[in-house]
């Protein structure tokens, strides 16, 4: 825990998981200025912990703190102050399948004011948690075509916390549906595909591998490391945007032959059906050639099997 008052973060502490106390007018309760962060890090064996590409969540927490008028979080705090809580905290579960460490970080607004403005006081806070397998893939997702998560301008780039609340009704309404997520479509027209839940998306067509991309959609680490691991195994990539339609068609026409999900909860999930208004098309049972191969990699790099020839692992 740091905090931040005239200008200043507070030497950082670490104690044991316990309540906090705040008042009922902190802004951030009022007027959302809330951010965190969401990685993992791995038990290699007894004494080596790999933590996967710290610095990039690092970068990604200031980037959304610069977006939501809110001070920067130093490098030492952030990284010393994760380094220092995995030292105390034996996460280690050898009964939890691909059991690893969630590392969450969070900085929040606790200036006592209901005036709408940026806080002058922060807390910034990190939590770790023990976790195991957190999607059961494969996935069946709805197409969302009338609520959006972010619209162009707004912070849909960015892990504010506003962002998963706006999410919510339309994951519940799908759901109810018998879908286990939305995939979200751009705010005016809902023609383009733009991301998952907490994941973003990726397809094979045709033998390349496409990435939708989208002003709004949070760039996700694992989606940049899909991308590293595909370069690497020579598989051709186009990053460009992608319609609803041509997501259908080309399931239906068999060009598209993997459809998956990439986050730190999902690694890499599987979709198999596609929900949109009312249609349902499921996904021919393919073998998931490419994507599979480079999840192989990802997890063999994460949990220490492979060489890391990405430099992605911080060591510990
Ligand atoms: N999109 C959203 C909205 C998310 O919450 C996440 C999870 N952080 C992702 C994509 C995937 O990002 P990452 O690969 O960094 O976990």
């Amino acid at each position: 825990i740091s905090e931040y008052k005239d200008g200043k973060w507070s030497e950082p502490i670490v104690k044991p998981y316990d309540k906090i106390e705040l008042q009922p007018s902190i802004s951030a309760l009022h007027y959302g200025q809330s951010i965190f962060e969401g990685f993992k890090a791995f038990r290699v064996d007894e004494n080596t912990i790999n933590i996967f590409r710290p610095f990039m969540n690092f970068e990604r927490f200031n980037q959304s703190a610069r977006r939501l008028s809110m001070p920067e979080i130093p490098e030492e705090i952030f990284i010393n102050g994760i380094k220092d809580l995995i030292k105390i905290d034996n996460f280690f579960v050898p009964d939890l399948p691909e059991s690893s460490l969630y590392i969450r970080p969070l900085m929040f607004a606790t200036e006592n004011t209901l005036s709408v403005r940026p806080s002058k006081t922060y807390k910034f806070i990190v939590l770790t948690c023990p976790v195991g397998k957190y999607y059961s893939s494969p996935l069946k997702m709805l197409i969302e075509t009338k609520y959006a998560r972010a619209a162009t301008g707004g912070v849909g780039t960015c892990k504010n916390s506003g962002n998963y609340a706006a999410s919510f009704l339309p994951t519940v309404l799908a759901n109810q549906r018998g879908f286990d997520q939305v995939i979200w479509t751009d705010s005016e027209k809902h023609e383009y595909i733009e991301e998952a839940g907490i994941a973003n998306l990726m397809l094979i067509k045709n033998g390349v591998m496409i990435v939708p991309e989208s002003p709004n959609i949070l760039q996700g680490i694992t989606r940049n490391s899909v991308i590293e691991i595909a370069k690497y195994l020579n598989i051709p990539i186009e990053t460009r945007i992608v319609s609803v339609n041509e997501l259908m068609d080309g399931i239906k026409d068999q060009s598209i032959t993997e459809v998956f999900a990439t986050g730190t909860a999902a690694k890499i999930a599987h979709i198999v059906a596609i929900g949109f208004n009312n249609n349902f098309i499921e996904i021919p049972e393919v073998d998931n050639k490419f994507s599979n191969k480079i999840l192989k990699i990802l997890t063999s790099i994460q949990q220490g099997d492979q060489k890391d020839i990405f430099g992605w692992i911080t060591p510990m």
